[in-house]
């Protein structure tokens, strides 16, 4: 048996903001960070809803990996204002944290640690969700978790909670015209590995698969092309459409062990998520392949890869993943990152600890212990050979 979520209501193509007119209500807070509200996204927002008689409310203090802090803070102040309506507009980290903080928000007693599948919030007695992504990658819109930072632990806490999966998202195209290519590709490699794992996850169903394997598809038809043309709008709409289909399929699904390494190493070296997820990527599909090799080959078939065995579709699958890599600049190795060994070396045990911790690697096809975390993290320093 299978639990399905989803969002209730996905707006996407042109004019998707226009939704927004259709909105009944008396208050709205915009959750959302300083580098959306220079963009005059959150004005764009605000005249919709105003245009309907909504009042609207701006908490603009989200920081990149919000904290536990940042969460407080937002839910403090909606209980100030008493909105009916949220809106997470900007990146993973807006859409992350008006999730969580909706639960404080509701739920004053609690505190964001508490925060679990198990646990009744009743969190549409008071108000409901609206997601607006701006990056095409996170797909934080359409989950039913939140990654919030526990600062002084330096630990990423994943806070999963069925209610909170967002009333409406809206995907409108408009919003990643204006992403940098590095965030294009940051992004878009995050995408590309949620759908990934969703698809080979030991949690993987029909339904996950159908919008894994066509994420998969539009990133290689399309990732390079956004990256290459700011002025792409087909391939960036395209990239943002993926990024939505992967999240709901990761979020019915699981992601794995690339998410377990990238959480941990990010947590200490603070690398952009999507560029530390895609880096590991290719190491952990190395791993886990003895465990799904037709799996893997399916998604080699899907993006039109013709081998004579499974194995060696999987092979070139992870060539053509490290060549898309290089084509829209992202590294391919811890060591192109920049890190150098003896700082990996230094917060290895660490790194492995909370790696192998990670509610990322149980539903992974081949969960590594102790011992294979560490030679993954060794193995994705450079990239030489390491037994599993
Ligand atoms: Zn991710």
């Amino acid at each position: 048996m299978w639990e399905l979520t989803f969002p209730r209501t996905v707006i996407t193509g042109e004019g998707a903001l226009e939704y927004l007119k259709e909105i009944e209500g008396k208050r709205a807070l915009i959750i959302t960070d300083k580098v959306i509200r220079k963009l005059n996204f959150v004005e764009k927002v605000a005249n919709y809803l105003n245009q309907v008689g909504l009042e609207v409310k701006v908490f603009d203090e989200v920081e990149p990996e919000p904290s536990i802090e940042t969460v407080v803070k937002a839910a403090e102040f909606a209980r100030q204002y008493g909105p009916d309506w949220l809106i997470g507009l900007g990146g993973g980290s807006c859409m992350d944290a008006a999730k969580a903080m909706w639960i404080l928000y509701v739920n004053p007693d609690v505190e964001v640690g508490e925060i679990n599948p198990f646990a009744k919030f009743e969190l549409r007695k008071k108000a409901r969700l609206i997601c607006i992504p701006t990056t095409s990658g996170t797909g934080a819109d359409v989950t039913w978790a939140a990654m919030i930072t526990d600062v002084k632990e330096e630990r990423k806490m994943e806070l999963p909670s069925r209610e909170m999966v967002a009333d409406i998202v809206v995907i409108d195209p408009e919003f990643p015209k204006s992403m940098p290519p590095s965030l294009v590709a940051d992004s878009g490699l995050d995408a590309l590995t949620h759908a990934i794992e969703a698809y080979v996850s030991q949690w993987s169903n029909d339904f996950s698969d159908a919008l894994a394997i066509k994420a998969i598809q539009i990133v290689f038809k399309y990732l390079q092309r956004a990256y290459d043309n700011s002025g792409d709008n087909e391939a960036k709409e395209k990239m943002h459409n993926a990024a939505t289909m992967a999240g709901i399929a990761f979020s019915n699904s699981q992601v794995g062990i690339a998410h377990a390494l990238a959480h941990s190493f990010g947590a200490i070296f603070r690398v952009s998520h999507g560029r530390i997820v895609g880096l590991f990527l290719p190491y952990s599909i190395e791993y886990g392949v003895r465990e799904a090799t037709e799996r893997y080959a399916d998604i080699a078939r899907a993006i039109g890869i013709e081998a004579r065995t499974a194995e060696e579709a999987v092979e070139k699958l992870i060539g053509d993943i490290k060549a898309l890599y290089r084509e829209v600049g992202q590294p391919t190795s811890i060591k192109e990152l920049g890190t150098s060994r003896e700082d990996l070396e230094k917060r290895l045990d660490d790194l492995v600890t909370r790696a192998a911790n990670s509610s990322c690697t149980f539903m992974n096809p081949r969960v590594p212990d102790v011992e294979d975390t560490r030679k993954l993290f060794l193995y994705a320093f450079e990239g030489k050979k390491v037994d599993f």
